[in-house]
């Protein structure tokens, strides 16, 4: 019907006898388009699209002439590719809950909730409705983080990193901060303790060595330069054997003997013991406090399980300091971190209900019982697809980690899908379909160890379980058709 006349004719001829703008927009196919992606959208991409396939031509990479067909079909694929998001959804079958790459902390209903209606309505952000005059954000959460804490006072900032950063360009620019050698210690690549404190303005003083410090490190490097003595939790590494480090009270005895600050950054700022729940215990920002701590900061989507942000909590004086300083302007928080982040802490005023309502916490005590009926419900449904490839699947009992540098050394006993070739052959397949599964509408990703995919099923949701199906059943397809 439509088709352009199929000729080995010359290329010049071919790019002549390509439809025209024109023709391509008022086709009856465009008519929907335009309707959904507007005009200059469908315009746009017909341009896009016959200036490629010009190009295409020129450059001798098409066997057949482009026929009508053909660049409606290309045209429809780029409105729709252009269309979907660049932020993916992902299905994190990685075995790593709280993974920096997947976006940390996944949230509960009642914390999107409140995030969702602080993003569509103004709100009192920073607003005294009692006086009817400016307030301040901070005070949003200062009274549920002081509660929590037991710490005097609190403010938020964009990341734990901003909240090290802006506590020593506040209270250690051009002084010393003393800080154990074994600590400096770097956190995915961009998080280096050593380059936070140059850039920061505070001097560095290294004491002890990689694995031991001892109290009289800290006591013989104070001078009339130290501004802060500094405890960073190695919360990514765990160095064992012959090692000795100096306890948070000792530390803090010795910094208040001479009227310095003691300061502490947790990194994963879990606010109750998890021991209580099953899981490792993790070192809290209470108990820090209670040991004599200053000031103690955390990441709030890590263990805490909330938005991404940053805390400084402890010493109603420091934070007053912290707080005047330029720099706490350039690294707030908006509304909608502040609206989750009150949601979240809201909580943790309810600890016994906390494994079921806070979604990091669910996922870290999931039973392996539960996942082991989980992956029995699924097997029965991918086997046949998976087959036809010459693929098989079973259940594997792995660890998962928690992730975000959290409880480095403990892991979770799990249990995946294994995935894996019935023969020789069929082992790039594996490769392949770990491939396909990525590209999927709703991104797949899982983890390919030796031979094997694993898909740790810790994290897949039970609303999540039939997306994961139909996206294997349709890589399996794909599979099978390209060869
Ligand atoms: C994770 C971490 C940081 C950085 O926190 P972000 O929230 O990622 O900015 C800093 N210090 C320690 C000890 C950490 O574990």
């Amino acid at each position: 019907m439509n088709k352009l006349p199929v000729a080995r004719a010359p290329v010049s001829e071919w790019l002549a006898q390509l439809p025209s703008v024109d023709k391509l927009v008022s086709h009856e196919r465009s008519q929907d388009w335009l309707v959904q992606y507007g005009r200059d959208e469908v315009l746009r991409v017909i341009r896009l699209t016959l200036s490629l396939v010009r190009q295409e031509c020129l450059e001798n990479k098409r066997s057949i002439q482009p026929d009508l067909d053909d660049l409606l079909k290309q045209v429809a694929q780029t409105l729709s590719t252009r269309a979907t998001p660049n932020l993916r959804r992902v299905i994190n079958l990685t075995g790593t809950v709280l993974h920096t790459n997947l976006g940390r902390a996944v949230m509960p209903p009642e914390v999107i909730e409140a995030m969702s209606s602080a993003a569509a309505e103004p709100c009192a952000l920073e607003y005294d409705l009692g006086e009817g005059k400016r307030g301040d954000r901070d005070e949003l959460v200062e009274e549920l983080l002081c509660e929590l804490t037991g710490a005097e006072a609190a403010t938020v900032v964009n990341n734990n990193a901003a909240a090290v950063f802006l506590l020593l360009h506040a209270l250690s620019n051009r002084k010393e901060t003393i800080v154990s050698r074994g600590e400096l210690i770097e956190i995915g690549g961009s998080f280096r303790i050593p380059d936070i404190m140059k850039r920061a303005g505070a001097k560095l003083t290294e004491v002890g060595t990689t694995n031991r410090t001892h109290p009289k490190d800290f006591s013989e490097a104070i001078n009339a330069k130290t501004a802060l003595l500094m405890k960073v939790h190695t919360s990514n590494y765990m160095v064992q054997g012959f090692t000795a480090e100096v306890p948070e009270a000792e530390l803090a005895r010795i910094a208040h003997e001479r009227q310095l600050p003691f300061v502490v950054d947790l990194g994963s700022g879990t606010l109750l013991d998890l021991s209580r729940y099953g899981l490792p215990s993790e070192p809290t920002p209470r108990q820090a406090i209670e040991a004599g701590a200053d000031l103690v900061t955390f990441s709030c989507d890590k263990l805490l399980g909330g938005p991404q942000a940053g805390i400084v909590v402890g010493r109603r004086d420091l934070i007053q300091k912290i707080k005047k300083n330029p720099l706490k302007r350039v690294l707030r928080v908006g509304k909608v971190t502040l609206a989750g982040l009150e949601a979240v802490l809201r909580l943790y005023r309810n600890p016994d209900t906390l494994p079921q309502r806070l979604s990091v916490l669910q996922l870290l005590t999931r039973p392996e019982s539960d996942m082991q009926t989980q992956a029995l419900r699924l097997i029965p449904q991918l086997q046949e697809a998976l087959t036809i490839c010459g693929l098989t699947c079973r259940t594997q009992s792995v660890k998962s980690q928690i992730g975000s540098g959290s409880l480095p050394v403990e892991r979770l006993p799990s249990v995946a899908l294994a995935i894996e070739s019935t023969n020789k052959a069929g082992e790039k397949k594996v490769v392949r379909l770990e491939r396909l599964l990525r590209a999927s509408a709703t991104a797949v990703i899982g983890r390919l160890s030796d031979k094997t995919l694993l898909l740790d099923l810790r994290c897949l949701t039970p609303e999540k379980e039939q997306v994961l199906v139909e996206h294997v059943l349709s890589a399996a397809a794909n599979l099978v058709t390209v060869r």
